[in-house]
């Protein structure tokens, strides 16, 4: 299905999407770097976490711009727009909808101004703060009834991170780094924050730490990525991870590490089999050679007699190589990825969208023809995508199929930053392994057990969130009617409508006088229209 914004999606069936990555963060503190710059490339490295959006913030020491728009990092930002945002500190952001609508308005970066201070907001200036999130909260219902009680009404987005930010400017009286020690401990789900102001970048993660965040360096100055590549991408340095109920500030009098609540490390499971990049490392274990190691304990657990074992690419690719090197079986390519159709902004006729997943996957016959193949893939969601690659390697010439998936069953919907699908779309939730081969139409199938997959992460049980294979949440959810993807455009408190506005690209400013010049530029670049956060307000449109 292609989106609002007319893209088709990464998926390899659009129709029938799979996991959907939650989003991914970069921040740098580098005094003398291009920073807008080195925060494109990490959002580059991160592009596969999130891909409906993306922003950049910077602040140049007095003001604080953000510039965002619907699309990838690429589609979004080019030379001169990047020129425009000059600054020592920068965040970005990467966005798959976890929280709230496809929408410009929920794009990331959020920007939010503090109230000056004082009687008659005369003893200090507004303080701007720009705040990027990778993870998904499950008290959002609660932060909204409490950013209504402040009497903040004009936040135009409808997700959980803009109710965040609402918070955090809420205390005009605190510096951002003590409002953020009081507002932090009241979140209840997944979070991974980087945020600024005009002089300090900070990065805090949730106390389960269940989406990764990183802490890097570079010769002048610091970074905070979502996974090690795109550390490994700008030249930085890994220095550790951000530790889970850890709040982090860099500025020029160096980095000060504050805890807000007790670490209780549940770790997604989910990012050692899909959602991580291969070249990134998660609690010290390489996803790469992760994935590997479940590819063999897969082929331990189910062999197979087969002539070759081929991935569906690309994410199956190093579980199919540890499953060969296991079983003995030949590796080898059957199925070529075309990984540039997600990539167009052409809207696909209805005989072309009936072509579904060979938009994507084209096999390859010479290879397939008369043999008996096993397919490995990291996961089944609704099961739609397996049954199309079965039949198109069958229509190939492969005279047996055998699916291998390294993953166990996904039986539970993910609260905290995945979008796989509802309860009752999941294939697992309602067949057993039999029934699901049979659905998909393959010769066997078998899933990598769970206590397998747990040991090829090498992390504890413990330390891991497993909730979406064993129904075991590791945070507890509030009531059905205050959870999910669109629960503040349900209850419709805080939101106010965009009136349905056009994609477009457009850039934000936090003070409308010096910023309003900088925001011209950019809208010179852009050729959109110019938005600015007032001081104790959200983002306002400032039409040309
Ligand atoms: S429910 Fe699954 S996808 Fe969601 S955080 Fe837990 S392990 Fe990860």
């Amino acid at each position: 299905m292609p989106r609002g914004d007319g893209l088709l999606t990464h998926d390899l069936d659009p129709q029938h999407p799979g996991p959907q990555d939650a989003c991914g963060v970069f921040g740098v503190w580098a005094p003398g770097e291009e920073v807008s710059k080195l925060t494109y490339f990490g959002l580059y490295a991160l592009q596969h976490r999130g891909q409906e959006a993306a922003g950049i913030a910077v602040s140049d020491g007095s003001s604080v711009v953000v510039y965002k728009d619907l699309g990838l990092v690429a589609q979004v930002f080019d030379e001169p727009t990047l020129a425009s945002l000059r600054g020592h500190i920068a965040i970005g952001h990467a966005r798959y909808s976890t929280t709230g609508a496809s929408t410009w308005e929920n794009a990331q970066p959020t920007l939010r101004a503090t109230p000056p201070r004082g009687p008659a907001g005369g003893e200090s200036a507004a303080t701007t703060i720009a705040l990027a999130h990778n993870g998904n909260l499950v008290n959002t219902a609660e932060l909204a009834r409490r950013v209504a009680e402040l009497g903040i009404t004009d936040t135009n987005a409808t997700s959980d991170t803009a109710l965040v930010t609402a918070l955090l400017a809420a205390k005009p009286d605190l510096s951002v780094e003590a409002a953020a020690l009081e507002v932090l401990p009241t979140l209840r789900g997944a979070f991974s924050f980087v945020f600024m102001d005009e002089n300090t970048l900070y990065a805090a993660r949730d106390p389960q730490g269940v989406r990764p965040l990183v802490l890097g360096r570079l010769e002048r100055g610091w970074v905070v990525a979502s996974e090690t590549a795109a550390l490994d991408m700008v030249g930085a340095s890994v220095v550790r991870e951000i530790e889970p109920g850890e709040l982090v500030a860099i500025d020029e009098h160096g980095l000060r590490s504050s805890r807000f609540a007790v670490p209780d490390p549940k770790g997604c499971l989910f990012e050692y089999v899909y959602l991580a990049r291969p070249d990134s490392t998660i609690s010290g274990r390489n996803i790469y050679a992760g994935r590997v190691a479940i590819g063999r304990a897969l082929a331990r657990e189910y062999p197979a007699e087969a002539d070759l074992v081929i991935p569906v690419p690309e994410s199956g690719t190093p579980a199919a190589i540890g499953y060969a090197e296991e079983s003995g079986i030949t590796y080898g390519a059957g199925l070529v990825k075309n990984a540039y159709v997600g990539r167009t902004f052409i809207q696909p006729s209805q005989t072309i969208r009936q072509l579904g997943i060979r938009l994507k996957l084209n096999p390859l016959r010479d290879n397939v023809r008369g043999k008996r193949v096993v397919v490995v893939d990291d996961s089944i969601v609704r099961g739609n995508t397996q049954r199309a690659i079965i039949r198109m390697l069958r229509e190939a010439g492969a005279v047996e199929v055998h699916v291998r998936i390294s993953s166990p069953p996904v039986k539970w919907p993910c609260f905290y930053g995945i979008d796989f699908a509802t309860k009752a779309e999941l294939l697992a939730n309602g067949l057993d392994t039999e029934g699901i081969r049979r659905s998909i139409g393959a010769d066997s199938l078998g899933y990598i057990s769970l206590p397998g997959l747990i040991a090829a992460t090498e992390q504890p049980k413990t330390r891991l969130c497993r909730a979406c294979f064993d129904g075991e949440y590791p945070i507890d959810l509030p009531a059905d009617n205050v959870i999910g993807k669109h629960v503040l455009e349900g209850l419709a408190k805080t939101a106010s409508s965009s009136g349905g506005r056009a994609p477009r690209r457009e850039a934000d400013s936090s003070h409308p006088g010096e910023n309003a010049r900088r925001a011209g530029n950019d809208l010179q670049a852009g050729g959109g229209d110019r938005v600015a956060a007032s001081p104790g307000g959200a983002d306002a449109l400032l039409r040309p």
